[in-house]
């Protein structure tokens, strides 16, 4: 299985609108050849290093929010690609959802409600481990609804979505695509290493005979929902360390393409904070600064 083209210095790839997704075309193994393992691990370090410094003018600035949803099969990694890919960043503007089986609150409300309370507000940088998307994955894969519900929801999301990035909310969407094999690994060295055993759900072993279901139901999901402002990402994840790299990369880059207006934004704050200061000395309100 060959790898697609990838655009430019892109290491995985972005879902066009309109596109028809087929994940057979997409190498879940796939390196791209201007990467080297060698180097990685220390370009992961400098884009860290980088990540935090955005994040903090993205904080400051208070103009933005962004919201990086993190979606993939049992194993593919959500966990491992947050502790990794935001280990140097501040804590304090940051929020981590995880989104389980619904609690009977959050049943009883559309399926949306729960997702938009925790939206992130401006200056925070907000990750989503499992979203909305749920309810067009494991909802239509064991038909938790009629087919007429769930399929009424990808044209929510969007709505949904536009709602967000009309209000200054970045959206980056990331499927990590793990091959079955990979998983089928990842499930066996949690059998057979104690240290990893803790991970161990019996559910995901379950859920395995689904495996095409889900990777239809996903395909649809990045067909009808990547759009020019809250696109999808397919992420080639059978290689962690490229993996969380082609993650860091990609979010580093798009939040670079804002760092020129979080800046003018603080100098214009900064400005306007000085012109106020000096009207308070002008009237002799502040006469010792
Ligand atoms: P994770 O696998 O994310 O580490 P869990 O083992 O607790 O965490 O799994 C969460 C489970 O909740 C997943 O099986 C997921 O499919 C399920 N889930 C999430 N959202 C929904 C939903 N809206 N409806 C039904 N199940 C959901």
């Amino acid at each position: 299985m060959k790898g697609r083209d990838v655009m430019g210095d892109e290491l995985l790839w972005k879902v066009s609108e309109g596109d028809s997704v087929n994940l057979k075309k997409y190498d879940p193994a796939y390196v791209a050849s201007s990467v080297k393992r060698e180097e990685a691990d220390q370009q992961l370090a400098a884009l860290g290093q980088e990540l935090g410094e955005l994040q903090e003018l993205l904080a400051a600035a208070q103009h933005h929010s962004i919201l990086m949803v993190l979606q993939g099969m049992d194993t593919s990694g959500k966990d491992g690609t947050i502790s990794h890919v935001f280990s140097q960043v501040n804590p304090q503007g940051c929020t981590v959802n995880s989104f389980k089986v619904p609690t009977p609150e959050e049943a009883a409300h559309d399926f949306l409600w729960r997702v938009h309370k925790v939206a992130p507000a401006k200056g925070m940088l907000g990750i989503f481990n499992r979203s909305h998307y749920e309810d067009v994955l494991v909802v239509r894969v064991h038909n938790l609804t009629s087919e007429d519900v769930w399929s009424r929801r990808y044209k929510d999301i969007n709505h949904f979505e536009r709602l967000l990035t009309e209000n200054n909310t970045i959206v980056l969407k990331f499927f990590l695509h793990i091959s079955q094999d990979e998983q089928t690994a990842r499930l066996r060295a949690r059998t057979e290493e104690k240290d990893k055993a803790w991970k161990i759900s019996v559910s995901d072993f379950a859920e395995r005979k689904y495996w095409d279901d889900y990777q239809k139901a996903y395909a649809d999901a990045l067909s009808k929902c990547s759009t020019k402002e809250a696109p999808w990402y397919i992420v080639p994840a059978n290689h962690k360390w490229y993996r969380n790299l082609a993650i860091a990369q990609t979010l580093v880059e798009t939040m670079r393409s804002y760092k020129d207006e979080w800046k003018q934004e603080l100098e214009a704050r900064g400005r306007e904070e000085l012109a106020a200061l000096q009207q308070l000395r002008d009237r002799k309100e502040v006469t010792d600064l």
